[in-house]
């Protein structure tokens, strides 16, 4: 007799995909959530979908992995870039560069609007409830999020009056090996700085972004509350264990290495982890096909990000600045090749996840690092920006 129980471990972008496809398909699924609701890892800051990854635009992506748009999606086709030495570039592109949504507990979230689709379609979801042991039958997925850091983000969402914006800004001295963003929209913003390394200095890091940003774009900050967070990205995870779990999201490694647009990875790592239950096919197969060689190019790609430098950013806005679509240049950038296959040998063994490193998991401490889980120190805000 089928046995049509799916348990999913975590109500993040993964586990709540796999359970909108799955109830779709009629299985009886059961989510356990260790916070009270949806979107708690996150502070209502902006983040992007990118839309450069594949051939369609992103929004047919997310038809075709049966999500509905029930949640704050705006396009942004035109993005302002300072280099290093903050030289402007204006990026203009045929179709969206990004859409943003929103991360955390407000009712306009991509985590409050999902989880409004799983139960929609009877998904039961038991909040509060962190799963240390497995039940014992019906299938599991398990799309509990990042599990160490291995890039960091730290920054501030504030009010502002400032019209619908987004900006980037690549410049080691202010994100090493990473980039600092702005993200205005209806009088909200999200300003935040990355680091992939130097992890102790994030303070420091996030001032310098702060005062380069503000010497560039005159924007008023009102009411700003801190955040902060990690991503984790390792490669060769093994997405089926022997004990025939499915593995989904960050917590399968799934992000992109470069940059951190780790969402449509864990989105489609959850729709595929249901379509594999519903039709028998390998898990691990489907990643293979449809995420692997995307993640190998990533990580091809951080290792000519982190060697590069300001040289290599200052070439890539360069070449940004003088073609007619920039969605393209960064698409062929993402998409496997023979080089970046051969760069990815030198990239797997130069690079090693912070999972293996375990000197940053110290305890009580208010690093974005290593505060694993810890919600953002939202009283310190005033002291960050001043
Ligand atoms: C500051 C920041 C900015 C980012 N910006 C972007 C961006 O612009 N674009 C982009 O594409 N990506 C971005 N990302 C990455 C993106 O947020 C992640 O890739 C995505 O959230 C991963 O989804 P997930 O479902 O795998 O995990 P999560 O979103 O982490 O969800 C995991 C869920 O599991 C729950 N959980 C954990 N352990 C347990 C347990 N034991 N029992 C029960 N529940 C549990 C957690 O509470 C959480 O709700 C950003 C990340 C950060 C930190």
């Amino acid at each position: 007799m089928k046995d049509n129980r799916v348990h999913i471990v975590g109500a993040g972008p993964a586990g709540l995909v796999a359970a909108i496809n799955l109830a779709r398909c009629g299985y009886d699924v059961v989510i356990h959530e260790q916070n009270s609701d949806a979107g708690g890892r996150f502070n209502g800051d902006f983040q992007g979908l990118e839309n450069w990854s594949t051939k369609g635009d992103v929004l047919e992506f997310l038809k075709n992995i049966g999500v509905d748009i029930n949640f704050r999606c705006d396009p942004y086709s035109k993005t302002h870039y300072f280099g290093p030495d903050l030289q402007e570039i204006t990026v203009k592109t045929s179709r969206p560069l990004f859409y943003l949504v929103e991360r955390g507990k407000s009712e306009s979230s991509l985590d409050r609007g999902l989880k409004r689709q799983a139960l929609a379609l009877g998904v039961k979801i038991l909040w509060n409830d962190k799963l240390e042991i497995f039940p014992s039958s019906g299938r599991i997925i398990v799309g509990t999020g990042p599990k160490a850091a291995d890039a960091i983000a730290r920054g501030i969402v504030f009010k502002t009056s400032h019209p619908d914006f987004s900006a980037g800004f690549l410049d080691n001295r202010i994100a090493p090996k990473a980039y600092a963003y702005l993200l205005v929209n209806d009088r909200k913003a999200t300003f935040a700085t990355c680091l992939f390394q130097n992890f102790p200095k994030e303070k420091i890091f996030f001032q310098r972004a702060l005062e380069s940003m503000r010497s560039v774009i005159d924007i008023d900050i009102r009411d700003p509350k801190e955040f902060g967070g990690y991503v984790n990205f390792f490669l060769n995870p093994p997405p089926v264990k022997n004990d025939g779990i499915l593995y989904v999201g960050e917590n399968a490694g799934f992000q992109d290495a470069l940059w951190g647009f780790g969402l449509r990875y864990a989105m489609l790592s959850g729709y595929l982890a249901a379509i594999s239950i519903e039709r028998g096919q390998s898990y691990p197969g489907l990643c293979k096909q449809y995420i692997t060689p995307l993640l190998e190019t990533s990580l091809a790609n951080r290792w000519l990000f982190a060697h590069l430098g300001n040289f290599g950013y200052r070439l890539m806005l360069n070449r940004m600045s003088r073609v007619k679509d920039a969605v393209g240049v960064l698409r062929r950038f993402y998409q496997p090749s023979v080089p970046k296959a051969l760069l990815f040998r030198i990239a797997r063994q130069w690079y090693k996840s912070r999972l293996l490193d375990k000197h940053c998991m110290h305890g009580e401490c208010d690093c974005v690092w290593c505060r694993h889980g810890k919600t953002a120190h939202m009283d310190r805000a005033e002291c960050l920006i001043n």
